[in-house]
């Protein structure tokens, strides 16, 4: 976990510990290793229940083993619960006969045998919060959220997106307002270097689990059901988390998802190893403005526009340096707000022509393609502000100026 993203986790929970102060509950963060953590307390308080979000990654599928086993030998009962996703991958998987489907053509047929997503879990009222005694302050503030100094994250490395579910409720209504936004969404046609998001800029806030994916969902079916017409999935709003879950459910039936070697749907290249190109890209520095800018961005707050991430993705891999695509997913996964197991290796295997899109000679010009939204370069003075004088003309390929 990168710095950027502590800090949205650790304002995330500070976040839900004050709502849940507001209703009357309270949130104890306890902080150590899961075996030894639930150890320590099931006795000590009296657990007799530990619930916990099913999950795809191969750590936390370990880690629900592990504390089934704990349940049976301390006896408290474990409810797993999807909640991460719209749908439960394995009824997915069961109904493509066991095996993942790797078009989202034949993934959407599937789902439309499932029809729609279980509906959203209510919110949570202060009634829910009676029979729970507030445990005395004492407790409250020996288990308080941590701060970022607690856990020795550098303050300076501070994204302007904050976490938190009151933060990510806004975003969503604020979008939501726009209808006629929604129903037109058609993602293709938004737009790389914008200076504000043009898209909803949610996926840090569904992948912390500030905010519900099945709540956008159903926002989303009730502005449909009130439109003549709307956009349609692979590039509507809805279209956009039905991809979220086709990675999920392609992932959590692919041995070794975010490697080369050993995973049975990537492509094995002999892709080139150069440290020094590689730390050129990942800090910004290989001499391509539109590169850099992007990079810039996703180093200082955190999240990057989806076709920005084509164009650093395509650079790094079959576009320019050829280096392995599992080397540009360790350095999101690093930098990235949203950063997500499945979601991130699936589409670094896409972009790089490794699983699921084969056509590799189809490249993102590093100058032309910035270009086509912003050919002022408005993106590249605000992030790469030693070019923010430069003339229009050469700031996508400062080499053509003159001396
Ligand atoms: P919107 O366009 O508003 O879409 C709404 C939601 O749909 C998003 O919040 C997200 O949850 C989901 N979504 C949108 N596009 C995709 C997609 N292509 N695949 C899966 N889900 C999608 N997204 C992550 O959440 N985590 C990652 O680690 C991640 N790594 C990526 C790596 C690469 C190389 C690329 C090309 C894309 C990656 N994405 C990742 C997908 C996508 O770029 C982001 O989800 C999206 O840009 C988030 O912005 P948004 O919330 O404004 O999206």
């Amino acid at each position: 976990l990168g710095a950027l993203r502590w800090h949205f986790l650790l304002q995330s929970l500070e976040d839900l510990q004050k709502n849940l102060c507001q209703l009357g509950s309270c949130l104890l963060v306890i902080q150590g290793e899961y075996e030894r953590v639930l150890r320590d307390h099931i006795q000590k308080w009296n657990i007799t229940q530990v619930t916990l979000d099913a999950e795809m990654e191969p750590f936390y599928k370990e880690m629900e083993a592990n504390i089934r086993r704990l349940g049976e030998e301390l006896g408290f009962e474990v409810l797993s619960l999807v909640g991460h996703s719209l749908y439960d991958t394995k009824r997915i998987l069961d109904l493509n006969g066991g095996t993942p489907p790797l078009t989202y053509k034949r993934f959407l047929h599937i789902l439309s045998l499932l029809g729609d997503p279980e509906v959203p879990v209510r919110n949570l009222t202060a009634e829910d919060f009676q029979r729970c005694r507030p445990p005395d302050p004492g407790l409250a503030e020996c288990y308080r959220v941590p701060l970022p100094v607690d856990l020795e994250i550098p303050l300076e490395s501070l994204s302007p997106w904050r976490g938190g579910e009151t933060e990510g409720l806004q975003r969503l209504e604020q979008h939501l307002t726009d209808q006629g936004w929604v129903t037109s969404f058609t993602k293709p046609r938004t737009i790389p270097n914008s200076l504000l998001p043009s898209t909803t800029g949610l996926s840090p806030y569904f992948s912390t689990g500030c905010l519900s994916v099945r709540t956008f969902f159903y926002r989303l079916s009730n502005i449909y059901a009130q439109a003549k017409h709307h956009s349609l999935p692979p590039v509507s709003l809805q279209g956009q988390l039905l991809w979220r879950e086709f990675f999920y459910t392609v992932a959590s039936a692919t041995p070794n998802f975010t490697k080369m070697a050993g995973n049975p749907i990537c492509l094995q290249i002999n892709w080139y190893e150069d440290a020094e190109r590689l730390h050129k890209w990942k800090t910004a520095q290989t001499g391509f403005p539109w590169i850099d800018a992007i990079m810039t961005q996703l180093r200082q707050e955190g999240w990057i526009h989806h076709l920005a991430r084509h164009a650093v993705a395509c650079f790094l891999t079959r576009g320019d340096l050829w280096i392995s695509w599992e080397e540009g997913m360790k350095v999101f996964e690093e930098l990235l707000l949203d950063a997500d197991y499945s979601i991130n290796a699936g589409n670094w295997m896409w972009l790089s022509a490794s699983a699921f899109f084969h056509q590799y000679t189809r490249i993102f010009c590093p100058v032309r393609f910035g270009k086509r939204t912003d050919p002022e370069g408005q993106y590249i003075r605000k992030y790469l502000p030693v070019l923010k004088n430069f003339p229009s003309k050469y700031i996508y390929e400062p080499w053509t100026a003159s001396e």
